[in-house]
């Protein structure tokens, strides 16, 4: 089986061609940069229109396949920005029509974890998801995957792209925060706001920018920043294993490239006696892959839609949806190469 998934839920758009055992036989992909200040709905949309075609064509032919060899078209339907989504949603609906195809959408948090858990081959494990919009610790339990723990304001990526572009940066934020990071060590005191299993961005963003003003050392701001808001991902996520009893973590979205959030995750994890994985960065921030990945586990259980069905939700949630194919215990994601 070979499925083409596209994603598009925010400045990223993506098309993936997985086969088997999710081998990703291609990865095409682009991403709107803003040329100031953060993304703008239409503005992101409008890129991902103008470059899906192309993508989807450079990806077909760099798996080397023909429509006929396709079994499945596959999208995220959300969360994320409506004009995006709808974007994807389209070149979807048109390649299921012009190929005759059936056509999948799924979740894109949930992809996350999907793409993760093939990888790592862990059957069972907690996913963090930290990325621009999303913040959440998630976990599967009867029939869906269940939010244990997320962010009650904005998104950790969002509120370290609004921090750093407040003080003169440009978007994105986090990796340039992480190189500053590198250079600092003094640990300035910062709101740390942990809530059970939720977390709070707001009041740590204006504490940052205060202590900005007070005139400490770029490098030393980025240090506290870093150092608070990932104690904070790490011990919710540390709470969730707890009560679930789980062991096993796994790592998704664009913040989870970041080397000090995985050390931190890494070193609690393994204390409690669990494995963390995190996927190769171009499988860990968006990307099509796990979208088409996620798209052939939910169209062998039987969730391809017609077209009249197929409409996004930008508010979709991780719990919304049915996770049908981990019913069996997961047994058809066992581990395999990815290139
Ligand atoms: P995503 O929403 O998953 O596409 O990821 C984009 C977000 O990840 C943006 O908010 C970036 O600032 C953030 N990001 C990317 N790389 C890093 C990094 N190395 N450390 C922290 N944040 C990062
Ligand atoms: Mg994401």
């Amino acid at each position: 089986m070979t499925v083409l998934g596209i994603e598009s839920t925010a400045h990223t758009c993506s098309i993936g061609i997985v086969g088997d055992r999710a081998e990703v036989l291609a990865l095409a992909g682009d991403m709107y940069r803003p040329p100031k200040g953060g993304i703008h709905p239409r503005e992101a949309a409008n890129h991902h229109v103008e470059l899906l075609p192309d993508l989807v064509e450079r990806a077909m032919r760099d798996a080397n396949i023909s429509p006929k060899e396709i079994d499945g078209i596959s999208f995220a339907q959300g969360p994320g920005l409506g004009p995006c989504l709808r974007a994807g949603a389209t070149v979807a609906r048109a390649l299921a029509l012009a190929w005759d195809r059936p056509l999948v959408p799924v979740n894109h948090c949930v992809s996350h974890i999907e793409i993760a858990r093939a990888l790592s081959g862990l059957d069972d494990p907690m996913l963090l998801y930290a990325s621009g919009g999303n913040t959440q610790v998630i976990a599967y339990g009867r029939g869906r995957y269940r939010v244990l723990g997320e962010t009650i304001d904005v998104g950790i990526g969002n509120f370290l792209d609004k921090l750093w572009i407040a003080l003169g940066g440009t978007f994105p934020g986090g990796p340039q925060i992480e190189a500053e990071a590198k250079k600092g060590s003094e640990l300035h005191p910062l709101p740390y706001s942990v809530h059970g299993m939720d977390v709070a961005f707001s009041g740590l963003l204006t504490a940052s920018l205060a202590l900005a003003d007070r005139g400490i050392a770029r490098a030393d701001l980025a240090y506290s920043v870093e150092t608070t808001a990932y104690a904070m991902l790490t011990e919710i996520t540390e709470r969730a294993l707890a009560h679930r009893q789980m062991r096993h973590v796994v790592l998704g979205g664009g913040v989870a490239c970041n080397e000090r959030l995985r050390g931190m995750v890494r070193a609690m994890v393994e204390e409690r006696g669990g494995t963390m994985f995190a996927p190769p960065r171009h499988l860990c921030v968006d990307n099509g892959a796990m979208i088409a990945w996620t798209g052939e586990l939910a169209r062998l259980s039987g969730l391809a839609v017609p077209i009249a069905a197929s409409a996004v939700d930008p508010r979709q949630r991780t719990d919304q949806v049915l996770a049908p194919w981990r019913e069996n215990g997961g047994a058809s994601t066992t581990r395999t190469a990815v290139n």
